[in-house]
């Protein structure tokens, strides 16, 4: 029989349980009755920081605060109570005064030989444990919040068809208000505007484990269509079987929708440039063109894809012509710092034609930085052959008044010379008679006289043949249409562009019997007129065009804000040759040859002024001649 208490049996079996308590993880503690320590292994040191032997004989409470120490005394009374062992989380104090978070479990026994009731304590160190769990539980709720406050959806879903969670932009993009009607829809038949898609995003998904920008089309709530990005990764239980999906849905519908309207926007853009009468011609900072619009390539000749980055703008003018508008450009004297407005000059066109054009330029800047030049040019041909013309007219005007006035001046003299030139031949005539008679010898000389006078009598015809070179030929004319034509010419001269013209033209009228360029001429004689009393200061010319209330004739009123005419010369200012003017600007011809026009027409003009309001002019003319009778 074996001796149970042998000595060195009882050490070996001390050895061995000593060895097994230093295997594991746990701290362990043998407490005698008052709660003295009376075994610690090694990791009880460890957890505590206290070495071994300092600990052996303490009491094991002083390793607890207050707190503790109460949960540590019920822990063993309830022990006591149900003789068996309890866990609870409970906090000891480290050597180093630090709180150490331990789950400790706790058994009680009595030992038979000193019926003593020693006690067992196992220590476990899980604050480790417990700052992993907080971690995760951060990492968690960081994850949810993504997920939450993303503002594309999110969603994971089973392989079935049914919706496990989705985050509010999901619920919002698919016109939802509640998760929990959104969770209970059926996938392929409520989601999906065409269920075949959903069997083809499967088909890949299972295949690859993953679907990427897979472009479908949903329904919301409400059955408008939403066009879908899908990304999503298969979700596959622990032996790797597909279980259903999670992944991301991007509404396109927004991108799509502001990607139709760039383009919109940029072509809308691109045509008004392009469609631009004037040339339009952008260059960078070194002077390569890098834009060129049709205007441009009508104007210059070159085509846009033979001029943009390979044109410099110098081959458009020269260097100095250049350099001239970039150091305008730059000052703050021509337009403002940065632009240029007006600037003439010409441009050289591909058949090397100069083309005199006026330039307003200007600079692009990115920030602080010039990164172009932009310059739109038009093209003054058109212009000056108008304002050539415009001179034109003006002098034939002037010309064609003299005339008129020579004319006029010729006829009075020889009506003048023609009654004393018939008294001369009447009484020549009568004193041949009486020399025939008595055959008197100064007969020869008295021949010669009525000769002479009557080469005078036809130099007076031919005379009066050039006074009446304005008889009349009448056709039909337009009033309206004359006052047009004149006031094409008119408008756009220097005299005028401080005058405002009001017309009341009554579109209605019929034509009269007139001739119309004598009618042009009186019309325009009233305009210049007009605008040269409102020379100082500008003003408004009425013009107005009205049946008369007889309804044979009309009448034309010319109305202006000028100088007006006193009241003294009212009565001269219809003679040849009377003007107010300076010498060389006024022939004073323009009213006394409108006056004889319209008298050839058997109409009428009237005068009516105020000095310092203005002058109207009315013309009364008939419709036809015979009307006037
Ligand atoms: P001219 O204009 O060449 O002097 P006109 O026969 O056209 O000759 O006119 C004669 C004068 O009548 C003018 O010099 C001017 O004093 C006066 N006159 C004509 N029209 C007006 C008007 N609209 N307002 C003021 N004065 C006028
Ligand atoms: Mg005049």
């Amino acid at each position: 029989m074996q001796n149970r208490h042998n000595p060195s049996d009882y050490g070996e079996r001390a050895r061995m349980f000593q060895a097994i308590t230093e295997m594991g993880e746990v701290g362990i503690i043998v407490l005698d009755e008052k709660n003295h320590i009376e075994f610690a292994n090694r990791m009880v040191s460890q957890i505590t920081g206290y070495e071994t032997e300092k600990l052996l004989g303490t009491d094991f409470t002083v390793l607890l605060d207050a707190q503790n120490r109460t949960a540590f005394e019920s822990l063993k009374k309830e022990c006591a109570a149900h003789t068996t062992k309890f866990c609870q989380v409970i906090e000891i104090i480290s050597s180093s005064s630090n709180p150490v978070l331990t789950e400790m479990c706790f058994a009680s026994f009595i030992q038979e030989q000193s019926n003593s009731r020693k006690g067992f304590v196992y220590l476990r160190d899980i604050s480790l444990q417990k700052k992993l769990t907080e971690e995760l539980r951060a990492s968690e709720k960081k994850f949810r919040n993504l997920f939450e406050r993303i503002d594309q959806g999110i969603s994971i879903t089973t392989k079935e068809g049914r919706f496990l969670d989705c985050n509010p932009a999901l619920l919002e993009t698919l016109g939802y208000q509640s998760k929990e009607e959104f969770l209970k829809m059926d996938i392929t038949r409520d989601l999906y505007v065409n269920p075949e898609d959903r069997k083809e995003f499967q088909e890949r998904i299972e295949r690859d484990g993953f679907v990427k920008n897979f472009e479908v089309e949903f329904k919301k709530k409400n059955g408008e269509k939403l066009s879908i990005l899908l990304t999503s990764h298969a979700r596959t239980d622990e032996q790797g079987q597909v279980i259903g999906y999670q992944g991301l849905m991007i509404d396109m519908s927004e991108r799509i929708r502001m990607e139709q309207e760039l383009r919109e926007k940029h072509g809308f853009l691109s045509n008004l440039l392009e469609s631009s009468v004037d040339c339009i011609l952008v260059a960078d900072m070194k002077g390569k063109v890098i834009f060129f619009n049709k205007a441009a390539e009508k104007l210059t000749g070159y085509r846009e894809e033979d001029v943009i980055g390979t044109m410099h703008i110098s081959q458009f003018y020269s260097q100095e012509t250049a350099k001239e508008i970039m150091r305008m450009l730059r000052s703050d004297n021509f337009g403002g710092r940065g632009k240029l407005e007006n600037f003439m000059l010409t441009i050289n066109a591909q058949n090397n034609e100069e083309i005199p054009v006026s330039l307003s330029a200007s600079i692009v800047y990115e920030g602080d930085k010039e990164i172009a030049s932009l310059g739109i040019f038009t093209d003054l041909r058109e212009k000056i052959k108008i304002e050539k013309e415009l001179q034109d007219t003006q002098v034939r005007l002037l010309q064609s008044e003299k005339m008129a006035s020579l004319g006029s001046l010729a006829a009075g003299v020889a009506h003048e010379i023609n009654n004393p030139l018939g008294g001369i031949l009447i009484y020549a005539s009568l004193l041949m008679e009486d020399f025939e008679a008595h055959n008197d010898s100064r007969m020869q000389d008295l021949k010669k006289i009525v000769e002479e006078a009557t080469r005078c009598k036809e130099i007076v015809k031919s005379l009066l043949e050039f006074g009446r070179q304005t008889e009349t030929k009448f056709e039909p004319v337009d009033v309206n249409k004359a006052i047009i034509d004149d006031l094409f010419f008119l408008e756009n001269q220097v005299i005028f562009h401080d005058i405002k013209i009001i017309k009341h033209l009554d579109f209605s009228l019929p034509a009269i019997q007139a001739n119309p360029n004598q009618i042009k001429q009186v019309f325009m004689n009233m305009m210049v007129n007009a605008a040269e009393a409102m020379s100082d200061s500008g003003g408004s010319l009425t013009i107005t065009t009205e049946l008369c209330s007889d309804g044979a004739s009309i009448f034309i009123s010319f109305k202006d804000t000028g100088v007006g005419i006193p009241p003294e010369i009212q009565s001269k200012i219809f003679d040849p040759f009377f003007t107010t003017k300076a010498v060389g600007k006024g022939t004073g011809l323009g009213l006394s040859t409108s006056y004889g026009i319209i008298q050839s027409h058997h109409g009428n003009i009237e005068v009516e002024s105020e000095p310092g309001k203005g002058t109207t002019f009315t013309i009364y003319l008939p419709l036809t001649i015979e009307e006037a009778k």
